[in-house]
């Protein structure tokens, strides 16, 4: 692919372990979001291993470059797609960094107890938010999503 052009790595999944739940990790880099042409978007599915409720819950976040400007915005999606009738506690955290600026870019995470059908949707205003930082968009960005589901039992 050239270099010009917009790319993302492949995710790197990686799961940790809790006294009171259970967390997976997303790890993945965009290169050159300055050239995204069309919406971008990044899905994968989690079921919790948890012995007493397995909840399982479909990830997303979408990207889009507004046309004619390096404004790179979208939004994380989380929802929870089981059908156990128990409410569980999660943590939804999206960082985008860049190697010379760690957690440069913070986006609140999100603390919240969960019923099955539910969603949290959390805005992307933009990846770089200060204009004077918009040459990072040319560069790698790299995202982690920690989602952590908790108090589950
Ligand atoms: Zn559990």
């Amino acid at each position: 692919m050239a270099a010009n052009q917009f790319s993302a790595s492949p995710v790197v999944v990686s799961q940790k372990p809790h006294h009171n739940g259970h967390e997976i990790l997303y790890n993945f880099s965009l290169c050159n979001a300055a050239a995204l042409q069309e919406e971008w978007s990044f899905t994968q599915d989690y079921q919790a291993p948890c012995q007493t409720s397995p909840t399982s819950w479909k990830f997303r976040v979408t990207l889009k470059r507004a046309p004619k400007t390096l404004l790179v915005s979208g939004s994380a999606k989380l929802k929870r797609n089981d059908s156990l009738n128990v409410a569980v506690g999660v943590f939804l955290q999206l960082r985008i960094n860049h190697h010379m600026f760690k957690d440069y870019f913070p986006f609140p995470g999100v603390n919240k107890e969960i019923l099955s059908g539910e969603e949290i949707c959390v805005n992307i205003c933009k990846i770089v938010p200060n204009s004077f930082y918009e040459y990072l968009l040319y560069q790698e960005l790299s995202v982690c999503v920690s989602i952590y589901v908790k108090n589950c039992h």
